[in-house]
């Protein structure tokens, strides 16, 4: 699961099986309406806001 891009009303979701959704807030844990599947915040965030980082060094 990943963080796709951040809305004005909250952070569009991707799930490992490719269901887009939106999370209006991000608590510990994020789960896919869809199929159930849950990840960690802080790892999504991490990767999230660890490539826009990367993309600016670029
Ligand atoms: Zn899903």
């Amino acid at each position: 699961m990943v963080i796709e891009r951040r809305l004005a009303q909250g952070y569009e979701i991707v799930c490992s099986s490719g269901h887009h959704f939106v999370a209006r807030r991000l608590g510990p844990t994020v789960e896919c309406p869809i199929c159930g599947e849950t990840a960690v915040t802080t790892d999504l965030t991490t990767a999230f806001f660890g490539r826009q980082v990367a993309a600016v060094g670029d």
